[in-house]
């Protein structure tokens, strides 16, 4: 796998962060800059660039990232008071990093969108 980004170099433990969860095929951790109580992300290991590079054959990938996610969510208390999955997308989104992952954010109200 190349390294050309950080949540690569997470993934292959090169750099330090918080891994909440790690199998063979997702990684969660929680965000350095937290925009709630709880903020996790849920990436692919393997490089999928953005939301639009997501292809048919990644459908059983994209569904163990949302089960991930809820089981992360049970684990940090937030899967029955609630919680929030975000996905920037590009640009318009302020999408940072260049590697697909699903913010999960709740620990308290979280305002509406
Ligand atoms: P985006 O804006 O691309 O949807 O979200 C990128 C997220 O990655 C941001 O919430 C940002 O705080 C987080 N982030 C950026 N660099 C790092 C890092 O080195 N470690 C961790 N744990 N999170 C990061």
């Amino acid at each position: 796998m190349k390294e050309n980004n950080i949540f690569q170099k997470i993934i292959n433990k090169k750099i330090p962060a918080d891994i909440l969860y790690q199998d063979e095929k997702v990684t969660v951790f929680s965000d350095i800059n937290p925009k709630a109580p709880v903020h996790f992300l849920v990436i692919p290991n393997k490089i999928i660039t953005s939301l639009n590079k997501i292809e048919k054959k990644d459908k059983n990938l994209v569904f163990h990232m949302l089960n991930i996610a809820i089981l992360i969510a049970k684990k940090k208390k937030i899967y029955n008071t609630g919680y929030r999955l975000i996905i920037n997308c590009n640009n318009h989104a302020g999408q940072e990093i260049n590697h697909l992952h699903i913010h999960v954010l709740g620990g308290k109200r979280l305002k509406s969108i």
